[in-house]
């Protein structure tokens, strides 16, 4: 295949493809004739100067625009119907550099493999096509750790109407004006890190110290709640009341099916009075808290079947997109949000009772 070009051109088209392996791929399965894919490779190997390395690498935007064009003939994104989806969230990664003892992402059955990677362009891309085709208007963007491809989120959240980040906050905390980024910490620093990681806390806090609080962005704390660190609530309220961010959020752990571990409560009546405090600290900390009371109420055991069912019946979340990174390095759409194997009837996704509550309100705007 290598033969077919000269090899400073194959070393470009590597280079515009992300790999070696992308760019022969791309070559070989493009059905394009020998004269296009000579006018293609001229056509971005003579853009701007394409003399100096240095200078390619100034237009590699420009490039990469090219490559992704060339991609829309050669790629289509995985097929999930013609329904309209007006959000979506997108796995932008497999990797993470922490290893969250709650995470959803690497559960098995999930599809979680790190070999299963798409580069930028075909990424931007696929995302474009998913966008024009479902009516996406916002994105969520989350991994694996999303700040691990920062370049990318910010080159696809201009596609986007609205666009938010779910970030470890370990890679610093992005300055993205008039947008939302939430950053994870699961309770105060004594029960934060045995679930996160050893010192993740205290780079946490570095991070959102280390931030300018007047850039715009928008950025909220949330904490997963489980059984085993609900004790832990006040504490963390305590903590974190006066670090310069935008509110604190709350949300329950999403179990899967048959789990019975330490996080999970195994009857819904037991998480009651977790639901409990949680409101009494809303009521004591009305502004820092952005949690709904009605909301929260919502969630209570003798209510909450109401609003997810035994199956995600009557979840609002279901219709959001979620995209994770599947086979072969193309989206998979996975049950919910939370993937496959989750147990909706245990579901403590305050977004799942927040989008019932608006939309019985008849809004969609959320706390
Ligand atoms: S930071 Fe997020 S993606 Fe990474 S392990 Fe923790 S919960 Fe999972
Ligand atoms: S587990 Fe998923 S589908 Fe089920 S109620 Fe929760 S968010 Fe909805």
């Amino acid at each position: 295949m290598r033969k077919r070009f000269d090899s400073s051109a194959f070393e470009k088209l590597t280079w515009a493809f992300g790999s070696p392996a992308h760019a022969e791929n791309q070559i070989e399965h493009s059905g394009i004739t020998l004269r296009s894919k000579a006018y293609i490779t001229a056509k971005i190997f003579r853009t701007g100067t394409g003399r100096r390395i240095r200078a390619l690498r100034q237009r590699r935007g420009k490039l990469e625009v090219m490559a992704a064009k060339l991609h829309g003939a050669l790629c289509e994104p995985t097929d999930f119907g013609r329904r309209e989806f007006r959000a979506a969230l997108v796995n932008v990664t497999n990797v993470c550099n922490l290893e969250c003892r709650h995470c959803f992402v690497y559960r098995a059955g999930n599809p979680n493999l790190a070999r299963d990677k798409m580069d930028d362009a075909t990424m931007l891309h696929e995302l474009r096509m998913l966008r024009d085709k479902h009516g996406i208007k916002s994105m969520l963007f989350m991994g694996g750790e999303p700040m691990i491809r920062k370049r990318l989120v910010f080159e696809a959240m201009k596609l986007f109407e609205h666009s938010s980040i779910v970030t470890n906050g370990t890679y610093g905390i992005p300055s993205i004006p008039n947008h939302l980024v939430t950053v994870s910490l699961d309770g105060p620093e004594r029960m934060n890190d045995p679930i996160r990681g050893e010192g993740v806390f205290r780079k946490v806090k570095e991070a959102i110290f280390a931030r300018d609080p007047r850039d715009g962005t928008i950025v909220i704390i949330q904490m997963t709640i489980t059984r085993e660190n609900a004790p832990g609530l006040e504490e963390f309220i305590e903590e974190v009341k006066d670090w310069p961010v935008d509110g604190v959020a709350f949300t329950f752990h999403v179990p899967s099916k048959g789990e019975h571990g330490p996080l999970a409560w195994d009857d819904l009546r037991e998480r009651d009075a977790v639901i409990g405090r949680v409101i009494a600290l809303k009521r004591k900390n009305p502004t820092l808290l952005k949690s709904n009371v009605e909301t929260l109420e919502m969630m209570k055991s003798e209510r909450a079947l109401d609003y997810t069912g035994e199956r995600g019946e009557h979840c609002a979340l279901r219709s959001v997109l979620p995209l994770y990174m599947g086979d072969g390095g193309n989206f998979e759409r996975t049950f919910c949000c939370y993937g496959n194997d989750v147990d909706c009837a245990r579901c403590g996704a305050y977004g799942v009772f927040n989008s019932a509550y608006h939309r019985m309100k008849g809004d969609h705007a959320e706390d």
